[in-house]
């Protein structure tokens, strides 16, 4: 029973900073609805146009936030888990070396291009699965999750393959929606910080409302900005702290799955222009198989190669061509 309420009061907990921020957000609409567009404003065109805006930005800032809350986090497909005779054999296995050996023959029929330090396939002993690629454990939701990004307290969820697209259009959406608020309050805010003397609750919320915006604007500026540029070059924030080591090269490589800018992009947003800015799932993978620069490379060195190797037979073609005709010429003269 103890161990029920604490599991509740644990959950709570974490509920704590969504709460928050859905509480700033009703009251930035209080704010902002209430105390400056209908009771500061006085032209009837300019509240009506500051309401309608104010609403699209609102709408597109909350679903992408929900989104982010409430995608479920995708976990590896069944194929990467063992198999209950796997796990026994592991279990009574004497050493490290008999249970890597039962990793490495489940992982060997699976899509991985990436390994550990040690050379052995990625396994997570909590989940009992071979880890596919870009995917790591998370403490806080107890699983593994497929291309883990980071867990953000904030939204009380993994950021991974199936909502890090949600992730990134929130910042932005909340990054537009402060400074759609900051551009539209700035001519009352000044107004009203001239006749600060006389106090007013209506102008309280006003001047909060404007700096809330602002700090809040420049904060998550900063982290969309950061992850403006982990997108630009295929890289999860994970990766960006230890990169992941590629089977085909032994090496470990941060720019592994760095393809080109637009790919990067699409790899997240999809194809299509209008989809890539609406908070719904349009990725262009599965979340465990990776296009990687290091697969194009090692394909452009194979096809160079091959190019190559045609080159030499062409050149040995000529002198085989060639010396027959010297034979003829020879047999001729004698
Ligand atoms: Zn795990
Ligand atoms: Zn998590």
């Amino acid at each position: 029973m103890e161990n029920v309420c604490l599991n509740n009061c644990v959950r709570f907990t974490k509920w704590i900073p969504v709460i928050f921020i859905s509480c700033v957000i009703g009251w930035s609409y209080y704010a902002y609805i209430v105390q400056l567009c209908l009771l500061c404003i006085d032209q009837m065109s300019k509240k009506v146009i500051y309401i309608f805006l104010y609403h699209i930005f609102l709408i597109m800032f909350t679903w992408s936030y929900f989104q982010t809350i409430f995608t479920p986090i995708e976990k590896p497909s069944n194929e990467f888990y063992l198999r209950d005779t796997d796990i026994y054999q592991m279990e009574i296995s004497e050493n490290e070396l008999a249970k890597k050996s039962v990793i490495d023959k489940k992982a060997k029929d699976l899509p991985l291009l990436t390994r550990t330090s040690t050379g052995g396939a990625r396994y997570c002993d909590k989940c009992k699965c071979i880890k596919p690629d870009r995917s790591h454990h998370c403490g806080v939701c107890q699983t593994c999750v497929l291309k883990m990004d980071h867990h953000c307290p904030w939204v009380n969820n993994c950021v991974g393959y199936s909502n890090y697209k949600f992730f990134i259009l929130f910042l932005f959406y909340a990054v537009l929606y402060c400074l759609y608020i900051f551009a539209t309050s700035l001519e009352y805010f000044i107004k009203f910080w001239n006749e600060i003397q006389s106090f007013q609750a209506g102008k309280f919320h006003l001047l909060l409302l404007f700096f809330v915006a602002i700090m809040f604007g420049i904060s998550i500026f900063t982290l969309l900005a950061y992850h403006i540029y982990l997108l630009s070059r295929n890289c999860t924030t994970l990766e960006s702290f230890r990169a992941p080591i590629f089977i085909s090269t032994g090496m470990s490589d941060k720019n592994g799955f760095n393809l080109s800018k637009l790919e990067n992009c699409r790899q997240v947003f999809g194809n299509s222009l209008m989809k890539a800015f609406l908070p719904i799932c349009t990725s262009n993978n599965d979340g465990i198989n990776f296009p990687t620069s290091i697969k194009q490379s090692l394909a452009a060195s194979t096809q160079n190669y091959n190019a190559n190797d045609s080159l030499l037979l062409n050149e040995r073609q000529a002198l085989n061509t060639s010396k027959k005709m010297m034979d003829q010429i020879r047999i001729t003269m004698e």
